[in-house]
């Protein structure tokens, strides 16, 4: 049974990464596909860890390699999905989160129907302004830029499998979590997992 593809989605500062996080810890494994980007690393970001870094001749030379998935223009940067690590996951039967931008997940649900979209929305316009203030690692700058494009990324809210508003934190990681485990109890995945136990059950 191939994996479950997830794409997540938010306006930068909604809580995205965090909940990303805190689902890992609490959900079993799922890989978070680490994207390649042009823009430059934040105090504390590991390359290869929280994304590959690379430089605009590199990213295009990827793109002309046919590497992504799917890639966008997001703010003033590029980011990507690495096509082969995101294949080979889903054939070892593994579920993948992609963290991407409305513009990479239209593209990904047409490559990929059977994929499940999340929207994710901060409560209010000034939570979203604190929180990527109270993150600290965006100059002024970069926050307006970032606050600019949020209504134009929450525009896209419609196009999602599911919407979670992320107010209380650990209400917003149950809710993530529930989408994960009623998606891993399908019909066809029981079937597969608890194949011998429904055979004795019919036999017995
Ligand atoms: P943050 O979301 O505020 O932490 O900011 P980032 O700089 O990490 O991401 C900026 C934007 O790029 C977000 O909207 C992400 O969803 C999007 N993004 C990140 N990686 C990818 C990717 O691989 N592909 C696409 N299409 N968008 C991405
Ligand atoms: P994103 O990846 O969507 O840009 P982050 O996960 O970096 O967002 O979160 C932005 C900031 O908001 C971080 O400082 C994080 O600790 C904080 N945050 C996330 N969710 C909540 C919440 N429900 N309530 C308050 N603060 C939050
Ligand atoms: P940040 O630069 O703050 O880490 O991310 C900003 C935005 O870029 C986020 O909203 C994130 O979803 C988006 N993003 C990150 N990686 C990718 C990617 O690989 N593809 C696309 N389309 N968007 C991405």
């Amino acid at each position: 049974m191939i994996g479950t593809l997830y794409v997540f989605s938010a306006p930068s500062g909604a809580g995205k990464t965090s909940l990303v996080k805190a689902l890992l810890d609490s959900t079993g494994y799922i890989g978070v596909s680490v994207s390649h980007t042009t823009r430059a690393a934040r105090p504390g970001e590991v390359d290869g860890q929280d994304y590959h870094f690379v430089d605009k001749a590199e990213f295009e030379r990827l793109i002309g390699e046919g590497a992504f998935l799917e890639h966008a223009q997001v703010f003033d940067n590029y980011y990507g999905t690495s096509q082969r690590w995101v294949e080979s996951e889903l054939a070892a039967g593994r579920d993948v989160i992609l963290e991407i931008d409305w513009q990479g997940a239209q593209q990904v649900r047409r490559l990929m129907p059977d994929t499940v979209s999340v929207f994710i929305a901060p409560p209010s316009i000034e939570a979203l302004r604190e929180r990527l203030g109270q993150r600290g690692q965006d100059d002024d700058a970069t926050i307006e830029r970032r606050m600019r494009d949020a209504r134009s990324e929450m525009s896209h809210y419609a196009e999602y499998d599911y919407l979670i508003v992320n107010d209380d934190f650990n209400n917003a990681v149950e809710e993530l979590r529930a989408i994960v485990i009623a998606r891993r109890h399908r019909l066809e995945a029981q079937q597969e997992r608890h194949a011998s136990t429904l055979q004795a059950l019919l036999n017995d």
